[in-house]
């Protein structure tokens, strides 16, 4: 999935004003002032951030050999990549961060849910979804998102739906 769609995706789903937020949300706070919500969309964006922008920088100081980052893209930017998309690496990461400061678990869950939404929306090739990347090298056999618009549109189109939900949801609970 694009990375505005991950940072998009988290907050929607793992903040307080958010699918996590449960049906009963604090109504005085407007979603922009939940500072979960741009925590969330932070931690949406640390697998891709973590591991493909410093050896994107490189490539960049290197002259940008052969025009293609992705195709440049080996070695430890791979092993980067499989650990940072791995829910044996991101699952254990939200638990201590959530030993040592609570409000933070839930937004930190945004990226295991990266993981999961990358999962299918990546094909066979080299940046395959392991999730249980280093015990098993398994990946999902997804969909390429750069390659069909359809998936691309798909997830974009479900986010305001997601939204409607979720305040058509609190209404209900609000009312009655
Ligand atoms: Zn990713």
């Amino acid at each position: 999935m694009d990375i505005i769609a991950h940072a998009v995706y988290g907050a929607t789903v793992c903040s307080q004003k958010g699918l996590a937020g449960g049906r009963v949300s604090d109504n005085k706070r407007r979603w922009y002032e939940d500072v979960t919500v741009y925590q969330a969309a932070l931690f949406g964006v640390i697998p891709d951030v973590v591991s493909m922008w410093p050896s994107f920088l490189v490539f960049i100081w290197e002259g940008m050999p052969g025009g293609n980052f992705f195709a440049w893209a080996g070695g430890a930017t791979l092993i980067w990549y499989h650990a940072t998309h791995s829910l044996v690496v991101a699952l254990p990461a939200c638990l201590i961060l959530g030993l040592f400061r609570r409000s933070l678990f839930l937004p930190s869950l945004a990226w295991p849910l990266h993981v999961i939404m990358d999962a299918p929306t990546h094909g066979i090739g080299k940046f395959q979804t392991q999730p249980f990347f280093p015990l098993l090298d398994w990946g999902v056999t997804g969909i390429n998102w750069w390659e069909h618009p359809g998936v691309f549109a798909g997830y974009w189109i479900a986010l305001p739906l997601i939204w409607v939900f979720i305040r058509f949801w609190r209404r209900r609970a609000f009312f009655g």
